[in-house]
């Protein structure tokens, strides 16, 4: 029997990437849907051959305890609604995979794991790109052939449209967290951490001055810098009045990787560089067997909790990324100074 997923918010990523993906799924399948409106959710139901008695709403969401057919919840939720609807799964007897940002506060993200633990189930989080072909590429590049890595930078954004609901509560504190680096520059932040196998000791942030008024409440851009112990530094952008940009770039002693796009749905690529010499993977070219990173994410947690192995994307992953990003708040809001992120190398210790 495939692994059942419940997936909970049916937004644009929900249905436009997850449901789609569960077709090239090997080992998980969609078992149940749960949404403020039962229409959409029967509407997506029949698409998906889901029997109504598969439907929740987030009222009645806690019967899902009952139901044989969900093995896992996926959350995809505005950011501020990840912690209870965690918990909620949990106490249902659920694993969890929720989307990133995993919360808007390290606080939320404690209470999330403990409550796997005390629960014994699994949670991951949405880090898409730990899925991506291109992406291993890269990371197999800079550890074997690049010499010593010493800088990265990375940019993230897109342009945002108020009268699209996906926008609205990005724009919303109270159900973002936080706005561009929360929502986007948290590509670059993970995608640093992984690159260089290293956590950042010390960070600095800059927000610059909003453009228009619907940036009021959150980050339309901001700027940044991580400095690493290894002596290498990544410095970062992110913003929500640009046009779509995923770049990422790994300057090394010896060469450097050149990614853009890095870290969207598809047709992202890898290119190492030299002074005389460039070559280039990308999946859309096949020099990568094309892999899709949504369902391989999907089958990943059913494979273990089938086998009991290691998740790619843990909770304490997620929660290292909510750190960082409250350490950039906190130094974008006194001034840009310094803030000491030095709680000891736990990248090393996974
Ligand atoms: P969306 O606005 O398109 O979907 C959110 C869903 O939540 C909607 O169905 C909405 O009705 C529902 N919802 C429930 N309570 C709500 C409330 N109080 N206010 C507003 N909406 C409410 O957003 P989205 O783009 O699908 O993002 C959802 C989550 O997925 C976010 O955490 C986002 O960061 C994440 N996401 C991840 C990726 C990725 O590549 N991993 C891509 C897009 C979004």
């Amino acid at each position: 029997r495939k692994f059942g997923y419940a997936i909970v918010g049916l937004g644009k990523y929900a249905v436009n990437q997850i449901l789609p993906a569960f077709a090239e799924c090997e080992y998980a399948k969609v078992t149940a849907l749960v949404s403020g409106d039962i229409n959409k959710a029967r509407r997506i139901g029949q698409h998906y051959g889901i029997d109504e008695s598969h439907l929740y709403t987030y009222d009645n969401f806690d019967k899902i305890a009952q139901d044989p057919e969900v093995d896992a919840v996926y959350i995809i939720l505005p950011n501020s609604l990840h912690a209870d609807f965690t918990e909620r799964s949990f106490r249902a007897g659920k694993h969890v995979l929720c989307e990133k940002p995993m919360a808007v506060t390290v606080e939320e993200c404690q209470r999330m794991i403990a409550a796997g633990k005390k629960a014994g189930k699994k949670l991951m989080i949405g880090y898409r790109c730990h899925f991506d072909p291109v992406t291993h590429k890269a990371m197999d590049l800079a550890r074997t052939s690049i010499g010593k890595p010493q800088i990265i930078s990375t940019d993230n954004g897109d342009n945002t449209d108020p009268t699209d609901p996906t926008y609205q509560w990005r724009l919303t504190r109270a159900l973002s967290g936080g706005g561009a680096l929360m929502d986007l520059g948290i590509y670059g932040i993970n995608g640093s951490r992984y690159m260089l196998d290293e956590d950042p000791i010390e960070v600095q942030a800059t927000i610059m001055p909003p453009s228009d008024p619907m940036f009021r409440e959150i980050d339309e851009t901001i700027v940044w810098i991580m400095r690493y112990r290894s002596g290498a530094v990544a410095h970062g952008s992110a913003s929500f009045n640009v046009n779509a940009m995923s770049r990422f770039n790994l300057q090394g002693t010896e060469a450097s990787l050149r990614m853009d796009p890095a870290t969207s749905y598809w047709c992202n690529s890898v290119s190492h560089c030299t002074s005389g010499d460039t070559h280039t993977w990308s999946t859309p070219m096949f020099t990568i067997p094309a892999l899709n990173q949504f369902s391989a994410q999907l089958d990943h947690l059913a494979i273990s909790v089938a086998n009991n192995t290691p998740l790619a994307a843990t909770g304490e992953e997620g929660m290292q990324d909510v750190r960082l990003i409250q350490a950039m708040y906190q130094s974008a809001n006194s001034g840009s100074r310094p803030v000491s992120t030095d709680w000891g190398d736990w990248r090393k210790t996974i």
